[in-house]
């Protein structure tokens, strides 16, 4: 009986093994998913590590619902520190990175092949998964200042933040568009965190962010340092939405930064990208585990500039095609035709273009599937 009973103990261990090696995710094929994002001070950094544990679900018997990860399985995904939208993209095309976030205005020079991505630098297999939330332009100053139109930034200390980054391409825009060249003032550019140091240190006197707001960072410096940011608004800014179509007219309200007054400013919508070469069903098991159920309670713990993320919202603004596993992913939630025509308003009835509230809904490229008609 002893004997017997070790016997059925024995066997049932090796059936539970051979089943668990069977089955083990272990048995998986894994895939590392790199996502580059942006300074570690700024927001597209810690959007980018709840993105990548949420996409992820590492070998491991817990299981989506039971516990476990909804991510894709086998996937590891890595947030990586950059210096933001341009870096993001060259590091795609040179295959150091999956995927990334960038301004939406970013992408499409790039898959469009124009300035600074012109020539052999164009990358047309860039493909979106989604547009996340927008970014404002910020023109960061201390309350005190005297600075108080951009026009007022010449001769001053400035950071553009460094090369590689969106928020430099969006800052020599507006300066341009105020006269102000690169000669007419003095540049301490670093990224954002450095930034925020030398304004409170009074090494300089303002800084350019292009980011989600608040931004936890200025945020923090607001607790210390009184701020304002400087306004963009008016003919000026109807002349660079010109320029740039990708950015919209916003207005970061009041308080959002200590006690600061609401300011006109412009944005730009943030979108997570990756290249087309990223097999169609390892993207469409990322776009269905961003916008699963439980993401949402990982995202909500992402700063609050970026808890705008919908899925209502992720076709607003697209400014390039997506991937077909995006793709394949919207029709299955019948947020895409067959044809990838997608529903005309967005989901606050925020219109394509002009001044908007949601200036992801602003860019001029309408969400198309790769081959679709325009
Ligand atoms: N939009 C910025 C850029 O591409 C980065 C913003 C962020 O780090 O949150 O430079």
């Amino acid at each position: 009986m002893h004997r017997r009973l070790r016997w059925i103990i024995t066997t049932m261990g090796v059936v539970a093994l051979v089943a668990g090696l069977v089955a083990s995710p272990r048995a998986q094929e894994i895939k590392f998913f790199r996502l580059g994002t942006g300074s570690i001070s700024g927001v597209y950094f810690p959007v980018g590590g709840l993105i990548a544990s949420a996409i992820s679900h590492p070998p491991g018997p817990s299981r989506c619902g039971e516990g476990g990860s909804c991510g894709v399985p086998g996937m590891v995904a890595v947030a990586q520190a950059s210096r933001g939208s341009l870096s993001n993209i060259r590091d795609i095309r040179a295959g150091r990175l999956e995927a990334a976030l960038v301004q939406s205005d970013i992408a499409y020079l790039a898959v469009k092949g124009k300035a600074p991505f012109s020539g052999k630098k164009a990358v047309p297999g860039l493909r979106a998964i989604a547009s996340l939330y927008p970014e404002a332009v910020h023109v960061v100053v201390r309350r005190k200042s005297p600075i108080k139109t951009i026009g007022d930034l010449r001769g001053r200390r400035i950071s553009l933040d460094l090369k590689g980054s969106g928020t430099r391409s969006i800052a020599r825009l507006v300066l341009k568009r105020y006269g102000i060249g690169s000669k007419d003032v003095r540049r301490l550019n670093s990224q954002v965190g450095p930034g925020v140091d030398r304004l409170k240190s009074g090494r300089i006197d303002a800084f350019f962010f292009v980011g989600g707001y608040p931004a936890p960072v200025i945020s923090q410096l607001a607790k210390t340092v009184p701020l304002r940011l400087l306004p963009i608004e008016g003919n000026r800014a109807a002349a660079i939405r010109k320029a740039n179509p990708f950015l919209a007219s916003v207005t970061v309200p009041a308080s959002v930064y200590g006690r600061m007054a609401a300011t006109p400013t412009l944005a730009v919508g943030a979108l997570l990208v990756v290249s087309d070469t990223v097999r169609q069903d390892v993207v469409y098991g990322v776009t269905r585990a961003l916008w699963h159920p439980s993401t949402r309670q990982i995202l909500d713990q992402a700063p609050r500039a970026a808890r705008r993320m919908r899925v209502e919202n992720a076709l607003t603004g697209v400014a390039i095609p997506l991937h077909t596993g995006a793709v394949r992913y919207y029709r299955e939630k019948k947020m895409l035709g067959s044809g990838g025509s997608k529903p005309a308003t967005h989901r606050d009835g925020a219109p394509g273009g002009g001044s908007s509230q949601h200036p992801t809904s602003a860019t001029p490229g309408a969400t198309r599937e790769p081959g679709s008609k325009p």
